[in-house]
């Protein structure tokens, strides 16, 4: 090698000698991620393109759009964030959140904690309305939230995918506005799956994955913000204090200037593309009535075999059923025989809820009758030997 400078000797120690990739096929039926459109899983294969090349940048108006027909918003901030769920999550509340502003949290859930916690890193003064997990918050709780703290921002969980509580929205925008406070609401496991309307709730800035009812890898966090939003974050004293997930920085990009930030990650947009084509292609009110005709057929099936779902039936995510574990049986031992023996994700349950219940996830490409009765077939057929608590060998 010719160099003038005399370099050390390679350290190998790190060095492993590895076959190529080799991943299990799984159905994934937890609390996400899902499977991804094999559609989709094409997209990402394809060879990247530079992330200022027309072509691209032409697919980034797609899917900006297609995000807001998925949303039904019209909101011009309508973005992808290159980072997951939680990116985008944190991006809300970054560009709005000033030191000393009160954020109002509901709580009813694993995510409304951490978006707490998020909101105080950003120096929010930071308080919590809480329910119990596997209920959701009344039109009058909230009402009496917002006139004891009288918030500059209310956040919620529209879809609580750690307990499968799904938050009524009717007249919850109303309130905001008329207590002057912008709404936030978390839609990771609603979007594309379950009725979302931004605009007609009055929802000033949201989030969610890709990952869920998307059926698009994880590795996206889709964005959009509102003109309240909007004002807020232009009337800042400060600057944002997060330089990646700054929208006025990102819109730069996004918005018509099209000036590089950072460089997008372009297999992941393909993807976007494509699931949310597919989306459209099906139709949201036609992907809304499937998901719940999964669910009400699963659920239906779980009661034929005397399970207890935890959630009363009037606020039941279709996305995201949850299971009581019954008397006597490890759930552990049972979710890992279903994934050692039949290659089938099933999630545990989380907080509070950890030990109590099954997460059954059904979304996007995963929400067919098919997979509804091969999981209910073996929860039939195999739970009963987990009943005595004798595990079955895996
Ligand atoms: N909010 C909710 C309701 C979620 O279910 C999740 C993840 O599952 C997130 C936020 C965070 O998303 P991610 O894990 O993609 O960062």
């Amino acid at each position: 090698m010719a160099t003038t400078q005399s370099l050390p000797p390679v350290d190998q120690s790190h060095k492993k000698d590895l076959g190529p990739i080799s991943t299990p096929e799984r159905l994934l039926l937890g609390p996400g991620p899902s499977n991804a459109h094999p559609i989709v899983l094409q997209a990402l294969a394809r060879s990247p393109i530079g992330h200022l090349d027309p072509l691209y940048v032409e697919l980034m108006s797609e899917v900006q759009e297609l995000l807001r027909y998925t949303w039904q918003t019209n909101n011009r901030l309508t973005l992808p964030m290159s980072g997951t769920g939680s990116s985008a999550m944190e991006a809300t509340l970054a560009n709005t959140v000033e030191p000393g502003d009160t954020v109002l949290v509901g709580v009813n859930g694993y995510f409304g904690n951490r978006l707490a916690d998020m909101a105080g890193r950003y120096r929010a003064n930071v308080q919590l309305i809480e329910k119990n997990w596997g209920e959701a918050f009344s039109l009058e709780e909230l009402e009496a939230a917002l006139i004891e703290h009288r918030p500059a921002i209310l956040a919620l969980v529209h879809a609580e995918t750690s307990t499968g509580v799904c938050q009524p929205m009717d007249g919850i925008g109303d309130l905001c506005r008329q207590h002057n406070c912008l709404l936030l609401l978390d839609t990771v496991t609603s979007l594309g799956a379950v009725p979302v309307f931004l605009d007609d709730w009055k929802v000033d800035l949201a989030y969610s994955c890709s990952q869920k009812g998307l059926s698009c890898p994880p590795g996206l966090g889709p964005f959009t913000m509102g003109p309240r939003a909007e004002a807020k974050l232009a009337a800042r004293s400060g600057k944002v204090p997060n330089w990646y997930l700054d929208v006025s920085l990102l819109n730069q990009y996004w918005g018509s200037d099209r000036v590089y930030h950072h460089t997008a990650p372009v297999n992941m947009n393909f993807g976007m593309r494509e699931a949310l084509r597919l989306l459209a292609d099906e139709g949201l009110e036609n992907s809304w009535t499937r998901h719940r005709a999964n669910a009400e057929k699963l659920w239906a099936g779980l009661d034929r075999l005397g399970l207890k779902l935890h959630v009363p039936e009037e606020l039941r995510l279709p996305t995201l059923t949850t299971v009581s574990i019954p008397e006597g049986v490890d759930g552990k031992a049972f979710s890992l025989h279903l994934l050692n023996k039949h290659g089938i994700e099933v999630g545990g349950g989380l907080g509070s809820l950890a030990g109590k219940i099954w997460r059954i996830g059904l979304m996007g490409y995963n929400s067919t009758p098919e997979n509804v009765d091969r999981l209910l077939n073996l929860f039939e057929s195999e739970l009963p030997s987990f009943r005595q608590g004798v595990a079955v060998a895996a």
